[in-house]
Parts: C-alpha cells; sequence; structure tokens
C-alpha cells in the first residue's frame, strides 16, 4: 500500500507583535526620513572617514553645531591626518581648539589618536569594545563610530536621542536619571538590532540623533514634520512639553577671579597683550589667560592686587575694577578686571602676545572676552 509522500509542513516564521511590527516601522521610516532630510553637514562625507568622524564626535560633544561648523574645517587642515595629530605639539591642539570650550576634550582627542597610532597602527577600530578603550571615547562616541562609520548594529544614546525616544514612548523622567539613562541604551538596542547592518544601521542612528537636533527639539516639537508623529505617544497623549522632565537645577558655586589686562603698545603700532598659562588641572586647564588669581567675595585694592601678582612697573589706567560674570556647568565666575598698561619687553614665565596672534593661542571665551573690552573707549592705553 502506497503512502504517499507526506512532506514536513514548512515552518513558518511567526508574525511579529505589535510592539514588534511598531518598532520595525519607526526604524523604516527613520532612516528613510533621514535619507531624504539629513543636512549637509562636513563631515558627513560618502564613505564616513573615521578620522573626520572622531574629530566632529569630540567636538560635537556640548558644542553647537554652528561652532563646531566655524572650527572644524580649520582643524583638520591644521591637522589632516590622525597621525598628524598625535605628532603635534599639545599648544597647537589646544589652539587649534579654541572657541570651541571644554578643552579637556582637545586633550583626550590627541590622546586618543596616538593610541590609535600605537595600537592599532594608525587605523580606528571598528568594534564597539575596542574603541571604548581609546582615551576620549565612551558608550556614546563608540557607538557612533561603529554604527556610523562601520555600520555594525550598536545603539547611540545622547541627550537628544534620549529625548526622542521617551517621548516616542511616552516614558517620563529626566534624561540624566540613571533610570532613564539605562532605559533608553536599552530601548536603542532593541530598536537597533532590527535594523540591517551596514547603510540602514548608519541612517537609523544618525535619523535618531537628527530627528532630536532639528524636529523633536525640547522645547516646541515640529510634530507635524516628523516621521514618527503616527506613533509617537507623547504626540498622542499631548505630553510633548512634559517629556523629558525638566532638569533639577545643579549645585553652581560663585567664585571671583581678580584680572588685571596689561597691554604694551609695540614700536610697529600693535597692541600686545601679557599672558600667562593656567595650571595644567581644573578650570580652564592649561589656557592662556591675562594675569589672575582667584580671590574672595570682597574685592582687592588694585595697586595691592598688582603686587601679588608680581607685576611691577606697570600703569593701572583704571582703579575700579570692570565686573562681569561667566557661566560654566559648575560654577558662575565673577570676574573682576582691571586695566593697565607697561612699557617693559621683559615677561619672565608669562608672554607678550599681538592681537594677530590672539587667534593661534588657546585662551577661553571668557578670558578673550575680557581681553576684547579692554579695547572699549572707557579704557584708554
Ligand atoms: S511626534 Fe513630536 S514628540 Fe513625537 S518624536 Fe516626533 S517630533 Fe518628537
Amino acid at each position: 500500500m502506497r503512502t504517499g509522500n507526506r512532506s514536513k509542513p514548512a515552518s513558518r516564521k511567526p508574525s511579529p507583535t505589535p510592539s514588534e511590527a511598531r518598532d520595525r516601522a519607526i526604524v523604516r521610516s527613520l532612516a528613510s526620513w533621514y535619507g531624504r532630510a539629513a543636512r549637509d553637514l562636513p563631515w558627513r562625507t560618502r564613505p564616513r572617514d573615521p578620522y573626520r568622524s572622531l574629530v566632529s564626535e569630540l567636538m560635537l560633544q556640548q558644542t553647537q553645531v554652528s561652532r563646531v561648523l566655524e572650527k572644524f574645517e580649520p582643524f583638520l587642515a591644521r591637522f589632516p591626518t590622525i597621525e598628524r595629530l598625535a605628532r603635534g605639539a599639545e599648544s597647537d591642539v589646544l589652539a587649534a581648539w579654541s572657541g570651541l570650550g571644554y578643552y579637556r576634550r582637545a586633550k583626550l582627542l590627541q590622546a586618543c589618536a596616538k593610541a590609535v597610532m600605537q595600537r592599532h597602527q594608525g587605523a580606528m577600530p571598528r568594534e564597539v569594545s575596542q574603541l571604548l578603550e581609546l582615551p576620549g571615547i565612551g558608550r556614546y562616541t563608540a557607538g557612533a563610530i561603529a554604527s556610523i562609520v562601520f555600520g555594525e548594529r550598536a545603539p547611540i544614546v545622547d541627550g537628544n536621542v534620549c529625548r526622542v525616544l521617551q517621548r516616542l514612548d511616552g516614558e517620563q523622567g529626566h534624561a540624566g536619571d540613571k533610570r532613564i539613562a539605562a532605559w533608553a541604551w536599552q530601548r536603542a538596542e532593541q530598536l537597533v538590532t532590527l535594523t540591517s547592518r551596514g547603510r540602514q544601521v548608519a541612517r537609523f542612528n544618525e535619523g535618531l540623533m537628527e530627528l532630536g537636533a532639528t524636529v523633536c527639539t525640547p522645547d516646541n516639537p515640529r510634530c507635524d514634520r516628523c516621521p514618527l508623529r503616527s506613533t509617537c505617544v507623547a504626540r498622542r497623549e499631548q505630553r510633548t512639553a512634559v517629556i523629558p522632565a525638566p532638569k533639577p537645577r545643579a549645585r553652581v558655586r560663585r567664585v571671583f577671579h581678580d584680572v588685571i589686562v596689561v597691554r604694551r603698545r609695540e614700536s610697529s603700532g600693535k597692541t600686545s597683550y601679557l599672558l600667562e598659562q593656567r595650571p595644567a588641572s581644573g578650570l580652564w586647564a592649561g589656557l592662556w589667560q591675562p594675569p589672575a588669581r582667584e580671590g574672595t567675595e570682597a574685592a582687592p585694592d588694585a595697586f595691592a592686587l598688582a603686587v601679588q601678582l608680581e607685576l611691577h612697573g606697570l600703569q593701572l589706567t583704571s582703579t575700579t575694577p570692570t565686573c562681569t560674570v561667566f557661566g560654566t556647568t559648575h560654577r558662575e565666575v565673577h570676574f573682576r578686571t582691571w586695566h593697565a598698561t607697561h612699557s617693559a619687553k621683559k615677561a619672565g614665565a608669562r608672554r607678550w602676545v599681538t592681537e594677530d596672534e590672539l587667534d593661534t593661542v588657546a585662551i577661553s571665551n571668557a578670558h578673550r572676552g575680557l581681553i576684547a573690552r579692554s579695547l572699549q573707549p572707557s579704557n584708554p592705553a
């Protein structure tokens, strides 16, 4: 008796759950939106260059894109390869970084370049685990380079991405909160594993960042232009204004800096400024500034201050200080600034820098402002 051919039933892929189907739609929509809407930025070359990406990622940490755009190409003109950066003098690297703030990043970038030269023969590694061993590269930067440059399925979470994910899922809380950070990394990982390796990973991750930077902004997100609007919980429940929760106020320390901006007129008619280098650690580490010291709440006498700063033979052109306040993440720096002229050429451990050279010296934005104000008519030479 013939029994006939009993073929095995074809194994069917189980249908995706509604939440998996939603996630797949999110990945597809965002990657394709990024392909249409991405801004043209100088580090977004095709194919991606690992060195340009590394420089841009470190510059973009805590700095506006518009400011990075001003500094990115001049930095690369000065340090066109990772090898040149590794071999450069630290003072040149800091000078090229000038204006971007948070100078520690410049030192870490150079340390990273040196490590890539020494450990990887100048070739940027592609695995997150190897990238994480390099100085200056944290989880976010490692994920960004691995996914955007090398197409690895690595998640990324920064403030922008966290906000998008929280709103998308209606997850309440503040991005700085450990629970939310852990949730966001897990959620980003869940989504990125649904991408196909290669171009879609890069597009999806960059799409998350781009959406947070240009559409899902902290205030007044432009939901009508968002590719994820049909699936976004915060939009549906009209909670975009309360997700994420506002950042708890950081404790800010008040400090007082007493500064004398000293000028001298060169025979060429140009003005030079007397500058000294700040200590190698702490606020504005290693940068240059006019002679200064950290003071107390009570303003000092200008002549006594000049003696303390070992500034002898100068002519004070103001005896009442100009007061300005400069905010950093953890400090409120109250500058009390006096102005003076000097005729001596010798500077000891300090140095004279002409007005033309100021742009080539690593000086914080706060101190550049103090120098610029010394040129105002109320501070005559
Ligand atoms: S719909 Fe609005 S809130 Fe939701 S992700 Fe898009 S821009 Fe953000």
